[in-house]
């Protein structure tokens, strides 16, 4: 199951941009895996030494053009009522891990020692959370710009 995930995740890939991390240890770790790419890769390779005619220009910058000035838009939009379950998630489970079993049980076998990775690791993520969180806003305001600016253009 992981392996045809993995298999996916490297077909889907821009294999004009490095292999995803994941794959490539996946790859590392399973043989059959990395045989297959392999092959893929000889695969594509013999085909591209074969083709019929080669293009002497790169087509991709007009190719990309066409499909921006498609309008369609390829971003996905996080409703406004998740971001704020996710923030009260987050911040409540600050508020309880205090208060946890689990957090007493590896208190009394570590000692105090473990608060500060674990206080460290939760104001990451509620940093994390915060700045995707804003980030979110700003690109949603310009898009609502750019669209009303569109709309007053025409
Ligand atoms: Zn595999």
């Amino acid at each position: 199951m992981n392996c045809e995930k993995i298999m996916k995740q490297y077909l889907e890939h821009d294999h004009t941009r490095p292999t995803p991390l994941k794959v490539r240890v996946h790859f590392m770790f399973c043989k059959k895996c990395r045989r297959e790419a392999e092959l893929l890769m000889d695969s594509i390779s013999g085909i591209k030494g074969t083709a019929p005619f080669h293009l002497n220009e790169n087509i991709t910058d007009s190719i990309m053009l066409g499909i921006l000035l498609t309008g369609r838009s390829y971003s996905r939009h996080v409703r406004t009522s998740h971001w704020v379950i996710a923030g009260a998630v987050i911040l409540s489970s600050i508020f309880m891990v205090s208060y946890s079993s689990s957090a007493i049980w590896i208190s009394c076998h570590f000692g105090r020692s473990f608060e500060l990775p674990l206080h460290l690791v939760l104001g990451i993520s509620i940093s994390a959370y915060v700045s995707l969180f804003i980030g979110s806003l700003v690109v949603s305001y310009r898009v609502k710009g750019e669209s009303n600016n569109g709309h007053k253009g025409m």
